[in-house]
């Protein structure tokens, strides 16, 4: 099990402690924050440093300024919400190294926070430019990642600045670790996945990955007609990833083989177009001709929840519905209200899935949400994540 050095196993006493946030907020046209989620997940490993007595330097990336200076990509909205949500100035620099940036950090003392402006200014960042990450880790004592939803990425803040200084996780990231090791190493059983979105093709390799060690998988969403046509059964017009009907058909076998109970819907939700005045109603599992499914139907949510009774753990990853548009979001909610209520062990991939839960008010009832979606997929495809590899062991 992978075991590394949390923000916890360090003395902080009078340290600079650089800190990798995820603070990629959505801005409005007029430049506010339409969701600070991600700036308050941070101030817990904020406020533990300075509580222990040390200073902190924020940095973060913003959008995809791709190497330029943009305007509205500037950290500065962040910076004012950080002052309002610690009750204290919180610095903005104009830039994330440099001299300038150099001279600030010099002058600051135990309880201070500086926040770096964005790092995807540079090209270097996500180039992982050695020289760009000595820089960064020039500005700090200790280095504490808390961006998850990055750690997927080998960048500078996140890989290339653990070169140079002792490197620990901070809350967010710590608690990515622990959920997702024990999903690979020792999941308790019946360890149950979901799956659900777009495409099968996007998650090949959490389906191989899994069947290692789930007992059930629970398909929905668009992903399902696929493994449905590739077993001759009609899905109308629904979302088809044609060109991977072989592949469907290979993981259904696997799974056999693997002794893996991969279960797809008995019926459906169906529309005869894509919008909220569509006419919908339910159909069993064929989907008839000029028709598209969009959710999953009563009968298969109540299949699902008869299985995910018996769970100890499971993970979910992929609306099974199209959740966005109200008409099809009663799977989607009626799962999540099952699991808020449930005793296992839930964890929630990032992304759409959830999204789905913060916006049904479920966040606390969860174990686990992640805060990355491409992060949180690649761990259960079994990758080692650079950012989270290169932390300190403990
Ligand atoms: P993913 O990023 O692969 O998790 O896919 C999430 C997307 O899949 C969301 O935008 C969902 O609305 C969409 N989705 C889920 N079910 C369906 C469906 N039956 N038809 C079309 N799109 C769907």
């Amino acid at each position: 099990m992978l075991k590394k050095k949390s923000v916890r196993d360090f003395d902080l006493k009078g340290k600079r402690v650089l800190i990798r946030a995820d603070f990629n907020v959505p801005l409005d046209d007029k430049l506010n924050i339409t969701d600070d989620t991600r700036i308050r997940a941070a101030l817990p490993t904020v406020k533990y440093v300075l509580d222990g007595g040390g200073s902190v330097i924020l940095m973060s990336h913003l959008g995809r300024p791709k190497g330029e200076v943009k305007e509205e990509l500037r950290l500065t909205p962040v910076a004012d919400r950080l002052s309002k949500l610690l009750k204290k100035d919180v610095k903005r620099l104009n830039d994330c190294i440099g001299s300038g940036v150099k001279e600030a950090v010099s002058a600051i003392k135990p309880g201070d926070v500086i926040l770096l402006e964005n790092l995807r200014f540079h090209k270097e960042e996500t180039k992982n430019d050695p020289s760009f990450a000595k820089e960064l880790a020039s500005l700090g004592d200790i280095y504490v990642n808390d961006a998850f939803g990055t750690c997927h990425r080998a960048h500078a803040s996140t890989e290339g600045v653990t070169k140079f200084l002792p490197a620990a996780s901070g809350f967010l990231v710590e608690k990515e670790i622990e959920y997702f090791e024990r999903l690979i190493q020792n999941p308790e059983k019946p360890y149950i996945a979901i799956l659900g979105g777009a495409k099968v093709s996007d998650k090949i390799q959490v389906f191989e990955r899994l069947m290692d060690n789930v007992d059930t998988i629970l398909i929905g969403g668009a992903m399902a007609y696929t493994f449905l046509k590739s077993q001759g059964i009609g899905v109308g017009g629904s979302k088809l990833e044609s060109d991977k009907l072989d592949l469907a058909k290979s993981i259904l076998e696997n799974a056999r083989k693997k002794n893996v109970n991969l279960v797809l819907p008995i019926d459906h939700i169906v529309a005869d177009k894509l919008a909220n005045d569509a006419n919908t109603k339910e159909v069993g599992r064929e989907i008839p001709d000029g028709l598209i499914g969009l959710d999953i139907g009563t009968k298969t949510i109540d299949k699902f929840k008869e299985i995910l009774k018996g769970a100890k753990t499971v993970v979910w990853n992929g609306p099974v519905g199209f959740f966005e548009m109200d008409k099809f979001s009663n799977g989607t909610r009626e799962i999540a209200r099952f699991l808020a209520g449930s005793k296992a062990t839930t964890v929630i991939g990032g992304g759409d899935t959830a999204a789905a839960i913060m916006n049904l008010g479920l966040q606390d009832k969860m174990s686990h949400i992640s805060t990355g979606g491409g992060a949180s997929l690649e761990y259960l495809e079994g990758k080692v994540l650079p950012g989270v590899a290169a932390l300190n062991d403990k």
